[in-house]
């Protein structure tokens, strides 16, 4: 089980920052957007939850860090979902200020690390979040996030394809994750929509409704299993787990 800061006292974070291991804390960050009629307003950050605790587990078992998942930041840049009843939108400034404060307020505090564990995969949201990172010292806080072609390239097609908002890649995480938030029968009962998000923007559209995705998804959420959301999630895992081991390695060849 992976160690929850929010539920520790005081006293007993004291004591694991000063039990002489570095102690690196994971930050969950996600929307609150629509993502299509079977799944929750909070899927990103339900699935950052889900990867941050995966990633604790192994970081701790692996790697011989201690590894808290730290209260997850809920509210990102969701412009695109502008229209539907549940897209909360904050200016991409705002996030970055407020990310950047809680991460120095970690540093500050006694942590080793801080990795940012994003999977709301809006442009102008990752842009948000990478520049709250920016001046910190590479080797105290790091991105993970699969918008990069090193990590999206472990994904699966329908990820890589780019028609990937609540289809098959977000089902599949969610069944793995929360399984009693998705409405499963209704997923069943959706059509694939191909729209790749990805050649959507490259043309200029800036909505999911400029781009027809009127159900507010793409993909296929019918083809979603949990063995795939599974295998999806250690994936996202494996990237936390790189990203943390390889900064705090410091670009050193010896990885602990
Ligand atoms: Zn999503």
């Amino acid at each position: 089980m992976a160690k929850k800061l929010a539920l520790l006292t005081t006293e007993g974070l004291k004591t694991l920052l000063h039990a002489g291991s570095p102690v690196v804390a994971l930050i969950p960050v996600g929307s609150v957007e629509p993502h299509g009629p079977h799944l929750p307003l909070a899927t990103d950050t339900i699935i950052s939850e889900a990867v941050a605790e995966r990633a604790a587990e192994r970081l701790e078992a692996e790697r011989g860090f201690v590894a808290l998942v730290v209260p997850s930041v809920p509210y990102g840049v969701t412009e695109f979902a502008r229209g539907f009843a549940g897209a909360v939108s904050v200016p991409g400034a705002a996030l970055s200020a407020y990310l950047r404060a809680v991460v120095e307020a970690y540093l500050q505090g006694g942590f080793a690390h801080v990795c940012l564990v994003n999977n709301h995969l809006e442009p102008d949201h990752d842009a948000a979040v990478r520049a709250a990172l920016v001046g910190i010292d590479p080797r105290r806080a790091t991105l993970a996030c699969p918008l990069t072609r090193r990590w999206g390239r472990t994904l699966s097609d329908e990820y890589k394809s780019g028609a990937c908002h609540a289809g098959r890649y977000e089902t599949s995480l969610m069944l793995a994750a929360s399984q009693s938030s998705v409405d499963a029968g209704r997923a069943l009962s959706l059509p694939a929509v191909g729209t790749s998000l990805s050649s959507a923007i490259a043309g200029g559209k800036r909505t999911f409704l400029e781009m027809g995705l009127v159900a507010a998804y793409t993909g296929a959420p019918a083809e979603a299993t949990e063995a795939e959301g599974r295998e999806l999630l250690e994936r996202l895992a494996e990237m936390v787990v790189v990203e943390v081991t390889e900064a705090l390695a410091g670009g050193d060849s010896v990885v602990p």
